[in-house]
């Protein structure tokens, strides 16, 4: 059946079960899961992070971006707004392909400013230790 709400659950890690409609969240494994709203009772982890996944709790929960089970037999999309499941159109399998091409590019994207970010750094230690 069908889940046209969730609620969120604050947990370390995840449970054995998970029940339908609640949207573990895991602050400390920075991760959250649930079984895929259209029923078929698949897990769903999504990783959190500004590049993958955002989960907002303003008394109620919302999900960003969208979640497209593509790899999932059921391959449904949806995106958790506030609580409630909007259910949003099927994506091709080039659509999907390309959105996931974007995802990688932009985790490319975060990866390579954090390294400029530590190679500064280092750079900068290193550079005060030369000159004592
Ligand atoms: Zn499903």
């Amino acid at each position: 059946m069908r889940v046209n709400n969730v609620v969120p659950e604050f947990v370390v890690s995840f449970p054995q079960e998970l029940e339908p409609g609640v949207l573990y969240v895991s602050a400390q494994f920075a991760t959250s899961a649930h079984l895929c709203a259209c029923g078929c009772n698949r897990e769903v982890v999504t990783p959190l992070s500004p590049s993958q996944w955002t989960v907002v709790f303003d008394g109620a929960v919302s999900v960003r971006p969208s979640i497209g089970n593509w790899t999932l037999p059921c391959r449904s999309h949806y995106v958790i707004d506030r609580g409630a499941v909007r259910w949003e159109r099927c994506f091709t399998r080039d659509e999907a392909r390309s959105n996931r091409e974007s995802d990688h590019a932009l985790l490319d994207e975060i990866e390579a400013s954090r390294q400029g970010w530590w190679q500064r750094l280092v750079r900068r230690i290193s550079w005060r230790s030369s000159r004592r």
